[in-house]
């Protein structure tokens, strides 16, 4: 039997179950709903609105740019695309291996098509290496995206059902076991892909050392590190990439999300110039990947993160998330909490009810967020929020779980 359609015209794919509101306007940290009711968001597009909606230097950029050029295609170049790549690769270039200098970027527009976009590269860095049946280590629960690639190597039996037959070439070990990394590495292998902290799985944490490991195996083996940053990029932990909390330089970072500011879809691989200088004409490419538009917000988004006062709220205020959510768990409020800078995973215990139960008691009371599964919350906060309004979020949070139950 089909599913339920979700409430509407009928006209959409029944392929999300959104919570019941229905957004109008935002503004900052919160958004207002068709009936005029306000919510304050502690989801933030899963971590897209980094800056919180509409952020004023965004939105200038990209009404500056609509009444400029917003679309060439890659038959042409135009004049903000190599200030793009410039200005991104000296955010994220010193972080990757190599380095600033060392570092070239692929623009693309999606998570998603990042994502393979590094895929492609690594494997088309294996060929010319010699290696024809390259595999790729990727870790359980990962979440890349949702293409029929991607969700060949992902443990999710609902991302799969169905989609078959699936891509070969990758080998799935459990996230934060650098034994089991090691094992799985044999001649074939040109990468392992990770989430620095796996964000859908529930905002994991690996241990300290781990990604260090990482660091260390795939220099072992003359492989490629990659670190989908997608979600944990661009200021989210308290520093520019998450594999700064470790200084862990990867071959290559996949960024998307917060890129586009929330206003346009911009994503990117950036990392070592002889990796992704496999690249030749012909053999990559998309239509809006670095368009005008998406360069112009991403520019101002490079911008907004160049003096990292973005990253050191993120972490000052970071540790106050934490500290209130530990405080809910002295309370047993809560299960357990995890996560770095404005990025908590917190589980609610089983017998209060399901995540998305304690998701609908907050939009009762005017807060937004997520249940990724069973009875797990993501909270991501944007960067830009009071602290007033984060303690008025917890608060709510709070009272749900005390009262609400
Ligand atoms: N990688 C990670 C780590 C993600 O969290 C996501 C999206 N949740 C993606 C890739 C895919 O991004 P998109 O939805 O833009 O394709």
């Amino acid at each position: 039997m089909a599913a339920a359609a979700a409430p509407g015209t009928g006209r959409l794919a029944p392929n999300y179950a959104p919570l019941p509101v229905t957004i109008a306007t935002a503004d900052g940290s919160w958004v207002t709903d068709t009936a005029g009711r306000r919510y304050l968001d502690l989801l933030a597009g899963y971590s897209a609105l980094n800056f919180g909606h509409r952020h004023p230097a965004l939105v200038a950029a990209a009404h500056d740019q609509l009444d400029r050029v917003t679309l060439t295609s890659r038959a042409f170049t135009h004049d903000l695309l190599d200030p793009f790549a410039e200005a991104l690769c000296g955010l994220v270039g010193p972080s990757v291996a190599g380095g600033a200098a060392e570092s070239m970027m692929v623009p693309m527009n999606t998570g998603a098509e990042a994502v393979e976009t590094a895929i492609k590269a690594a494997r088309k860095w294996g060929a010319s290496r010699g290696i024809t049946s390259p595999t790729i280590i990727v870790a359980e629960n990962n979440f890349h995206g949702r293409t029929t690639t991607l969700v060949s190597f992902s443990t999710d039996d609902d991302a799969r059902a169905g989609y078959g037959p699936f891509t070969p070439g990758f080998r799935v070990v459990p996230f934060g076991d650098a034994a089991a990394v090691e094992a799985a590495i044999d001649s074939s292998t040109v990468a392992v892909l990770m989430e620095p902290i796996q964000g859908e799985a529930g905002v994991i944490v690996p241990a300290p050392g781990f990604w260090p490991s990482l660091r260390a195996l795939c220099d072992d083996a003359g492989i490629l590190l990659i670190a989908d940053e997608v979600q944990s990029g661009l200021g989210r932990t308290g520093t520019t990439l998450a594999c700064d909390l470790w200084n862990v330089r990867p071959d290559l970072v996949v960024l998307g999300k917060a890129l586009g500011g929330g206003i346009v879809p911009v994503s990117a691989v950036v990392g070592r110039s002889d990796v992704l200088g496999v690249f030749t004409p012909g053999t990559h490419g998309s239509t809006f990947g670095g368009n005008p538009l998406a360069c112009a917000v991403g520019l101002a988004v490079v911008d907004l993160l160049s003096t990292g006062d973005l990253q050191e709220r993120a972490s000052t205020l970071g540790d106050h998330l934490q500290a209130r959510l530990d405080d809910l768990v002295t309370e047993e409020l809560l299960v357990d909490v995890r996560g770095a800078g404005l990025w908590a995973g917190i589980d609610v215990d089983p017998a209060w009810g399901t995540g998305k139960q304690v998701c609908l008691a907050l939009l009762r009371r005017g807060v937004l967020a997520k249940d990724t599964h069973g009875s797990t919350l993501r909270l991501a906060p944007p960067l830009t929020i009071s602290v007033e309004d984060l303690d008025h979020g917890l608060d709510q949070l709070r009272d749900v779980l005390a009262e609400d139950g």
